[in-house]
């Protein structure tokens, strides 16, 4: 579905339906879309509602809450469509030693010696 930014700066907003993304509903005389449209990647920013052939403003978002956003509709994504999100990279993290003794944990020492 394809619409003209309702706050007049002529980008053509695409918001596919699909059960995580966008849909509409016709009522016979207007349409109402949900969720709100955010048009974060374009220099306006411009936030609204479609509800009963009515642009309903909404505030900006932070960057924080963009960013929260997008990672919800990717987690919303992989529980739908079962694909498992991409893993995210443990910094950090101290491995325990084994708290075998003998043998594996002298292995272990000498594979962590620095
Ligand atoms: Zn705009």
């Amino acid at each position: 579905m394809a619409h003209l930014c309702c706050c007049g700066c002529g980008h053509e907003i695409v918001t596919p339906l699909s059960p995580t993304d966008w849909r509409f509903t016709y009522n016979g005389a207007a349409i109402t879309v949900h969720p709100s449209i955010g048009n974060w990647s374009h220099q306006c920013r411009s936030h609204y509602i479609i509800r009963n052939g009515r642009v309903v403003w909404a505030g900006d978002w932070t960057d924080e809450q963009v960013a929260a956003g997008r990672a919800r509709d990717r987690a919303a994504k992989a529980v739908q469509f079962g694909n498992t999100p991409t893993p995210l990279e443990v910094k950090g993290v101290d491995s325990e030693p084994p708290k075998t003794r003998g043998a594996i944990a002298r292995l272990w020492r000498w594979m962590t010696r620095r």
